[in-house]
């Protein structure tokens, strides 16, 4: 198979990425993806009248890079001031952090570290690395006691990950950048709210209707057969025709009526027809894989040279 563009993994940054190419009029696109479920991590737990989200809870909207992605896909999203709130269990009790700024006097740190705190603006020292840790980085400027909360909260928050393996410049390159600019996060936020336009919205925190697992089913189901689930990619290639991108495919998990051949390209239209088509909806989506039997035929698939344009 060849096409222009291959995304690899169906999770939201891919599935987000294929419906913007498409928006761009770029069709001949495919997004392929090992698991039978469309948003990799974000996946919507609906259980006993509640809505758990285990990976991206909200999006902080408006934004001008996000804002007009949602709308190209026509996602409905909806304000929710309780995806704000941050529940942090710490020194003995449960806390209630909310985005105000009366969240500095909460119990969770000490006040000689809300103290130290305050003198972030006036901290001058760099990074001892140029690939500082969040935790490194936080402790850096806000002090042991606020900056180990701060990145322990930011790391697990954002990435379910350790504050002390995560490089701050990657993870959060917004506050990096602050201190570029300003030489302080404090400064650097000051700075940059002064330059907001008037009349510009705040970003405030919003849900997707039905969760993010709507949104990703969503985009899923806009691409239609380009969004192929079950199809787990071994190597990515550069070749003189552009990129080889090799994976084998699962027949697909819905039971399928048996077909009386065995050939390759029969196995692959079986697999294709009985594989969840455009029409996902989240009764319709499939549970996790049972069927393990994996088949070894191979995709090439081409896609764009770097630094060049986006193929119209
Ligand atoms: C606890 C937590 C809280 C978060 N909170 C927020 C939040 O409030 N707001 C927010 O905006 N973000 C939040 N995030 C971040 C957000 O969820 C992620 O950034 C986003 O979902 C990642 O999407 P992705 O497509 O980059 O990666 P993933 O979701 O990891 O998707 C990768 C996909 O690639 C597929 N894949 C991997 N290898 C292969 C292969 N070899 N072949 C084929 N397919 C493959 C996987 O099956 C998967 O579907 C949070 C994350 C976590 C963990």
């Amino acid at each position: 198979m060849k096409v222009r563009v291959a995304v690899v993994g169906g999770g939201l940054g891919g599935l987000l990425t294929a419906s913007e190419l498409q928006a761009a009029g770029v069709d001949d696109v495919v997004v392929l993806d090992r698991d039978d479920l469309p948003g990799g991590v974000a996946r919507t737990v609906a259980r006993d009248g509640y809505q758990l989200e285990p990976a991206a809870g909200a999006l902080l909207l408006p934004k001008p890079e996000l804002s007009p992605v949602l709308a190209n896909l026509g996602a409905e999203v909806v304000p929710a001031v309780d995806a704000a709130l941050r529940y942090v269990y710490a020194r003995g009790r449960l806390n209630v952090l909310g985005p105000s700024p009366k969240v500095v006097l909460s119990p969770v740190v000490t006040w000689p570290a809300k103290f130290r705190a305050l003198a972030e603006p006036f901290i001058r020292t760099r990074a001892a690395s140029s690939d500082e840790s969040v935790d490194a980085f936080f402790r850096r400027r806000f002090g042991k006691g606020m900056g180990g909360t701060l990145a322990w909260l930011a790391a697990s928050g954002v990435f379910a990950g350790d504050p002390a393996r995560l490089s701050a410049r990657s993870a959060f390159p917004v506050f990096s950048a602050l201190e570029d600019e300003a030489g302080s996060l404090v400064r650097g936020g000051i700075r940059r709210a002064r330059r907001r336009e008037r009349g510009t919205p705040r970003a405030k925190s919003h849900v997707p209707v039905g969760g993010f697992s709507a949104l990703a089913e969503r985009a899923a189901r806009r691409l239609g057969d380009r969004y192929r689930p079950g199809v787990t990619i071994e190597s990515v290639r550069r070749s003189d025709r552009g990129w080889d991108v090799k994976g084998s495919e699962r027949p697909s998990i819905v039971p399928c009526p048996p077909r009386p051949s065995s050939s390759a390209s029969v196995r692959n239209r079986t697999a294709s027809r009985c594989r969840p088509d455009s029409g996902h909806s989240p009764d319709r989506m499939p549970a996790r894989s049972r069927s393990a039997s994996s088949s070894s035929h191979r995709t090439r698939l081409i896609g764009r040279r770097p630094g060049t344009p986006w193929p119209r």
